[in-house]
């Protein structure tokens, strides 16, 4: 029975940290040069070069530690991990074993239900990124492009404690925003800046002995991720209740054909002869430097959804949206602090800028509307000079480009809203007059009539009536 099987998952996460050059050269990391034109003679691991470490990657990785609550490694080493690739000319990836900069720490993922769950983080170490084998473009032949061979990399281990391929994309995305928060990550997943490697095992419910794992590796969107922890479960399943044992492997997700497929059998820790890296010092992290890194930390997105819902009285799904995208937030910490409204800025911002945004494809940090704009049209709507229909008309306006200021295309076009009853009596004199068996149904007490009596002022007047008066005066001439 299916149901009888319970999930493991642990993930480890490569994250490419944004630093301008290598971690141990000074070759540019920027992201879609033309091949090996970014790999300098370190890169290519000729001989008779020496790596030198670039201290721009600790401050991200110590941040990183601290916004999980981790133990910072006081020394933390590098060490060399053997192995034959032809995208690892030097034969050996310079990574952390034994002394890794990050220790311990944990995050709150959300769960469907609205829940939290805390998963463990057990260590997070720094290393160098490997090249790339290029399939596409050679017939029967692998191009080799060296530009990505030494990025640095912060990769991040989790425990093994998510029991659904939803969790671990839960917690994916919980490590996503943190690194985004934190600069530490451009966390360009289609661009290779966040991978994730999934191992996945099962057992029967109850049982306490983990079962045998597989390892699928370097998979860049959410959506596959989930998918190829779905296709795994499946597969496991079947083979165990078929009578077969799982073999401890390394997978790749296929996404043309939604499955994972065998890559290699597992390595285990002897076969990479893992020994110190003898041409780099341990480095010494002192409480000092810490303490500098602490001090500069930002607002991280849990504490941002806090502040959302407790300060802002935004609910708890609201906040949970805006704060999981730092650009969106900040967008909307504009908007709200220029019209002194967060709950109708809130509106705003997940209703007509993201449709708009998802619509164009575009950044938020991008929006062609700013969100001083966008508080300025809620100001407005709050102050009754526009009613919420023209509010839009003006959002699309300058979202086209066909306005760059609010007040002006309101003047420019004559979009006032008119709140004079001598303008508005006639309007509402004459809707009344030509619709006699509606207002016999209202008198009649069907009162939910008046929506179509409002609808047809506004109607009457492109929008510019004020509702509220419009309502109030279409029932005094009712009664
Ligand atoms: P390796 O270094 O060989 O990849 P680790 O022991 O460091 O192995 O574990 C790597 C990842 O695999 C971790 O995220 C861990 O949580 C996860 N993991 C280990 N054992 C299991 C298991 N039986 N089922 C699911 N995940 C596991
Ligand atoms: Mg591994």
């Amino acid at each position: 029975m299916r149901e009888d099987w319970e999930v493991v998952i642990g993930l480890e996460i490569h994250v490419q940290l944004s630093t301008e050059s290598k971690i141990f050269s000074g070759a540019s990391t920027k992201f879609g040069a033309s091949p090996n034109t970014q790999a300098c003679a370190v890169d290519l691991g000729l001989p008779g070069v020496l790596p030198v470490v670039n201290e721009a990657v600790y401050p991200k990785a110590i941040a990183f530690g601290l916004g999980v609550g981790a133990t910072i490694g006081e020394r933390s080493c590098f060490d060399r991990k053997n192995y034959f690739y032809p995208d690892l000319p030097k034969g050996y990836q310079i990574t952390q074993m034994d002394e890794p900069i990050v220790i311990g720490g944990q995050v709150e993922i959300s769960l469907a239900d609205g829940s939290t769950k805390t998963v463990r983080i057990t260590r997070a170490h720094l290393e160098e990124d490997a090249g790339k084998s290029l399939h596409e473009d050679f017939h029967g032949m692998t191009g080799i492009d060296l530009n990505r061979a030494g990025t640095p990399l912060l990769e991040i281990v989790s425990e093994p404690e998510m029991s659904s391929a939803t969790e671990a994309v839960s917690y994916a995305k919980t490590i996503h925003q943190l690194v985004t928060y934190l600069s530490v990550s451009d966390g360009n997943m289609s661009e290779g800046s966040l991978r994730c490697d999934a191992n996945v095992s099962i057992r029967k419910k109850g049982d306490d002995k983990l079962g045998v794992r597989t390892e699928t590796k370097n998979v860049n969107s959410f959506r596959f991720l989930k998918k190829a922890i779905e296709f795994e479960i499946e597969r496991q399943i079947d083979i165990l209740e078929s009578g077969g044992r799982i073999a401890q492997e390394t997978r790749l997700y296929d996404p043309d054909r939604d499955e994972t497929r065998p890559m290699r059998s597992k390595e285990t820790a002897t076969d990479y002869r893992y020994f110190p890296e003898p041409d780099l010092l341990p480095v010494v992290i002192n409480e000092a430097y810490i303490n500098d890194i602490r001090k500069q930390m930002p607002e991280l997105p849990a504490q941002k959804r806090v502040r959302f819902e407790e300060e802002l009285g935004l609910t708890a799904e609201d906040a949970n949206l805006i704060a999981s995208d730092l650009g969106l937030a900040t967008y909307f910490e504009i908007c709200a602090t220029t019209c002194s409204d967060p709950g109708m800025a809130s509106n705003w911002v997940k209703g007509e800028l993201l449709a708009s945004v998802n619509r164009d494809d575009l950044l938020v940090a991008n929006a062609p509307v700013t969100p001083i704009q966008l508080g300025t049209i809620i100001l407005r709507i709050k102050d009754e000079t526009i009613s919420g229909k023209i509010a839009k008309t003006i959002f699309n306006a300058l979202w086209q480009g066909e306005a760059d200021s609010v007040d002006g295309y309101i003047e420019a076009n004559g979009l006032k809203q008119v709140s004079d009853s001598s303008a508005l009596e006639p309007i509402v004199d004459q809707i009344i007059q030509e619709n006699p068996k509606q207002v016999e149904q209202y008198r009649a007490g069907k009162t939910k009539v008046l929506g179509f009596f409002v609808g047809q002022v506004m109607k009457q007047t492109g929008g510019k009536a004020n509702p509220k008066q419009v309502n109030e005066l279409v029932i005094s001439r009712l009664s």
